[in-house]
């Protein structure tokens, strides 16, 4: 009997992967520079406006992989890259990422899929205790952890939740116009996802305040503690503040512990974003910088998809009290209602975050940990770290490069001394070589070269050829 045309037997799957795998090695090795040679518009010429009416030979579409889409690619993986930060996808992780498209899990409820729910449960466990978290954010307690897509749906999952803690679930119930008077705080260094988070939740991105920063870019928790207070004493409601360990910009980590006081004070939900910086505690000995400050949050958040390697999107969100986000998110239509849900032992993910439905994201970071173990990760971060200190020590001597803040683990951010010029020629010439990726910043309105070292590709060779190029300015 014929099979009708849109089903595909597991063996033919099966040889489709095998047939695909000579591009993926060919990928793989990364035999080019970073950034993409096309123009606006290039691509989208080469790829008919019109869908296909009939099938096309896997053939075909292997040949128009490498020929049309692969030169539009960034090579996130290269050797050679340095800007933003790294994100990574371990080969281990990879095929996780395959094997939760395989299963096709729907994780929304604990019915939907008990092996997506316990196995997210757990491998935030496994990393809560790598990264040496507190007890307080444990599975099974009153907090626990939970994979959202990105740091941005956490941060956005973490002020619906303290807005609704100050207006007792009016915020969530009768709209903006409850949220009047609500204020939030992060720095001026933050992520601009707070910003955004601020801007859909009701607390409005008037209201957020940015702090200012000391002279290393940590936020400045006496003048945190002093925002708060003329707020009050204007009548507002402070409801929520994001420390950064590890800001986009230059890595600055915030002092947790001090801000904790001021938000303590207040009753103000208190949320560190360790987007980047987090996987840097799976080295035992910057655990305690990390983690500084950590049983004193309410939430915490770091990105796996970055550094860690577990191939974008994962980010884990840890929270001490789960109930007011579940009181926020929680929804109950009579399709979803069941059994187990009903009955008060299990998680039901889709409480959580914004959407439903939900992708198997803990079965990458269980085979990513499983295959590869947490020792090789750490000693991959401390590999990163010497090698952002050699280049660290090659601008120490140029007579003409300096650091524009202190070098955080493995980020660098570099200035030229004729300043301004200066800097965007050296950038120019980084990413005009070919060989490197490199972004920038501004620090105190002055513009820097951010090297963020991290790839899983990266070694010596790369950083010295990246020294000979910093070293011709
Ligand atoms: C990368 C980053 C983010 C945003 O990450 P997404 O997961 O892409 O939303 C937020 N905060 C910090 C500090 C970051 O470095």
């Amino acid at each position: 009997m014929k099979l009708p045309a849109w089903r595909r037997t597991p063996e033919d799957f099966a040889s489709r992967i095998e047939q695909s795998i000579p591009w993926i090695v060919e990928y793989l090795k990364c035999d080019r520079g970073p950034w993409s040679p096309c123009a606006p518009g290039e691509l989208a010429a080469k790829v008919p406006v019109a869908p296909p009416l009939k099938a096309e030979s896997l053939e075909a579409v292997l040949d128009d992989l490498r020929t049309v889409i692969e030169p539009g690619l960034v090579r996130w993986d290269a050797p050679g890259w340095f800007a933003w930060f790294p994100s990574n996808a371990h080969p281990d992780a990879i095929l996780g990422d395959l094997l939760a498209s395989v299963t096709a899990q729907q994780g929304m409820l604990w019915t939907s899929s008990p092996a997506c729910t316990e196995l997210e449960s757990r491998m935030l466990e496994w990393l809560r205790v790598a990264l040496g978290l507190p007890e307080i954010f444990r599975e099974g307690g009153a907090g626990g952890g939970v994979i959202q897509d990105t740091a941005s749906s956490g941060v956005l999952a973490c002020m619906v939740a303290a807005r609704d803690i100050a207006t007792d679930g009016a915020a969530t119930r009768q709209g903006s116009a409850a949220c009047g008077g609500l204020t939030a705080y992060t720095s001026e260094q933050a992520h601009s996802s707070v910003l955004k988070a601020a801007g859909i939740c009701g607390v409005g991105r008037d209201n957020l305040r940015l702090v200012p920063t000391d002279n290393d870019f940590r936020m400045d928790a006496g003048a945190l503690a002093d925002l708060m207070q003329s707020d009050i004493e204007a009548g507002l409601r402070p409801c929520f503040c994001c420390a950064t360990v590890g800001t986009t910009g230059c890595g600055a980590i915030d002092p947790v512990e001090a801000i904790a006081d001021a938000c303590d004070t207040h009753g103000c939900w208190l949320h560190v974003d360790a987007s980047w910086a987090g996987t840097a505690a799976l080295v035992p000995e910057l655990q305690s910088q990390i983690t500084s400050g950590a049983t004193r949050a309410d939430s915490w958040s770091f990105n796996p998809h970055k550094w860690m390697g577990a191939a974008f999107d994962c980010c884990c969100l840890w929270l001490a009290d789960r109930a007011p986000l579940i009181a926020a998110m929680s929804i109950d239509p009579e399709y979803l209602r069941n059994a187990a849900s009903g009955g008060g032992d299990v998680i039901d993910y889709r409480d959580w975050h914004v959407q439903l439905g939900r992708r198997f994201r803990a079965i990458k970071l269980w085979v990513l940990l499983r295959c590869t173990g947490v020792e090789v990760l750490s000693e991959m971060i401390q590999f990163h770290i010497d090698l952002a200190s050699i280049v660290e020590d090659a601008v120490n001597l140029h007579p003409h490069l300096e650091l524009a803040a202190p070098r955080s683990l493995s980020l660098l951010c570099i200035r030229h001394t004729d300043g301004e010029s200066g800097t965007q020629k050296l950038l120019d010439m980084v990413n005009g070589d070919g060989r490197f990726a490199a972004t920038h910043c501004r620090l105190d309105g002055a513009l820097v070269m951010r090297i963020a070292i991290g790839t899983l590709a990266v070694d010596r060779k790369s950083v010295d050829s990246l020294i000979e190029v910093l070293e011709q300015c």
